[in-house]
């Protein structure tokens, strides 16, 4: 939906909280109701026919949108200062409604090689199949030399604020002023950061994606993805056609056909994505799986500070600790991101680091068998803390040559600190160090 604007002026932390919701327009409920219904009655015959013609917006039917889907959409956009907002199902429906939406027909885009295995994995394996292909930027660190790199059918760039696992941190405002010279969009996956830590639109990104299954609900308990748009991009252009043409489902009230611009000028990306692809490919959201993630976002201030300082402390005791090969965690101060780090993310890098394992594979299987605070598993963003090597499991599809593009070595363990006290963290590690070194 386009947002309405949120007339309240408040900080962060009350908008989390309050923002998209007005108790009295739902009997004077508190906490957000969970609309459990596939659809909604018509008044009459004039109000299908609006609902239909998308002449008004209202509730139809949940797959295109529900009451307590829209109070998430509404409050997400208020965090990241966005236009439109649309929830999915997952954080991949997320990704692969954007993409299609923007290069759907071939196209190119131009990526980051620091991504998410699912991403890579898709990007590499499924999109060629409909005729949208990948280039990996040799220099998205150096985002002068990236102009170099867009080609006549680029359509967008795409990349992670912080990336997983290796939270690499990237010049977002230098790479989407290199997207607008060219005419197109910016594209960040702000999963990992969340709206706490960073906001890619104000940096200049066109599109946000998320996937909610991580630190925005923060409790693993729901698989959930949202695409979120600025309202500032030029769709009008030769580029995108899409957005311009004129569609069957849009009428006026005198039937002629509209385009997603005449409908949605805010929101034209966002627009399109309901009523072309939730609608029709379905990965809709439930509400009962939205309201969980409302309930999430109302500790997410305190949930992310705490990951952060967790985060920061474990970097410290593993920098020092004889086993461990390396670091990465942009606040070190040998990390290759520190300076964006101190530039861009006055409250922190997250709760993701990752270590390279000193010893054989052996002991560092041993490692992982031994400890037992945390949990072993792929996640992230959790209240509790989790480890994994991801080199053999998120990330265990990219061939040697890819691992060293994106810079995962063999010996990588990846942590996403939770919320636990970090002594017990610390003290979890150090025995299973002992059991892995005995
Ligand atoms: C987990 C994740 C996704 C995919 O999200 P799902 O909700 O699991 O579908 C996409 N991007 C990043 C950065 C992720 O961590």
């Amino acid at each position: 939906m386009e947002i309405k604007p949120e007339k309240s002026g408040y900080g962060f932390d009350t908008q989390r909280l309050r923002a998209g919701y007005e108790p009295k327009e739902h009997n004077y409920a508190v906490s957000p109701p969970i609309y459990q219904t596939a659809a909604f009655d018509f008044r009459d015959v004039e109000h299908a026919k609006a609902l239909f013609g998308i002449r008004e917006l209202g509730n139809l039917y949940t797959r295109i949108g529900n009451p307590t889907v829209g109070v998430l959409e509404q409050r997400i956009a208020a965090l990241d200062h966005a236009s439109g907002a649309v929830a999915l199902s997952s954080g991949m429906a997320a990704i692969s409604y954007t993409l299609l939406n923007l290069a759907e027909g071939g196209g190119r885009i131009l990526t980051s090689p620091y991504l998410y295995g699912g991403s890579a994995d898709s990007f590499k394996k499924i999109y060629p199949k409909f005729g949208i292909t990948f280039d990996i930027a040799q220099n998205i660190l150096n985002p002068e030399k990236l102009a170099e790199e867009i080609k006549p059918d680029t359509k967008a760039i795409y990349v992670e604020s912080i990336s997983n696992p290796s939270a690499v941190l990237l010049d977002i405002d230098a790479i989407a002023k290199v997207a607008h010279d060219h005419g197109i969009p910016l594209v960040v996956d702000n999963t990992v950061a969340t709206p706490y830590l960073y906001n890619p639109i104000d940096h200049g990104a066109d599109i946000v994606v998320y996937s909610a299954t991580k630190g925005l609900t923060g409790h693993g308990n729901v698989i959930a993805g949202l695409v979120l748009e600025s309202g500032k991009f030029n769709w009008k252009s030769d580029k995108f056609p899409q957005f311009s043409e004129l569609y069957y489902t849009l009428r006026d009230i005198d039937e002629n056909w509209r385009s997603f611009l005449d409908v949605f000028p805010l929101a034209p990306f966002t627009g399109r994505i309901r009523f072309n692809y939730l609608n029709y490919f379905g990965a809709a959201l439930s509400p009962f799986d939205a309201y969980l993630v409302l309930i999430g976002l109302e500790t997410l201030s305190e949930r992310i500070a705490k990951q952060v300082h967790n985060a920061e402390v474990l970097a410290d005791y593993l920098s020092k600790h004889e086993a461990v090969e390396w670091v990465r965690y942009p606040t070190l101060k040998d990390s290759p991101s520190h300076d964006l780090a101190k530039r861009d993310f006055p409250r922190g890098t997250g709760g993701i680091l990752s270590f390279g394992f000193k010893g054989t594979t052996a002991q560092r299987e041993t490692f992982l068998n031994s400890v037992e605070l945390f949990h072993y598993h792929v996640n992230i963003g959790d209240a509790r803390s989790l480890i994994v090597n991801s080199p053999q499991t998120t990330h265990g599809e990219l061939e040697a040559h890819e691992k060293v593009v994106a810079d995962i070595p063999e010996n990588l363990i990846r942590i996403s600190a939770g919320l636990e006290d970090v002594s017990d963290l610390i003290a979890d590690l150090e025995q299973a160090f002992k059991k892995a070194l005995a």
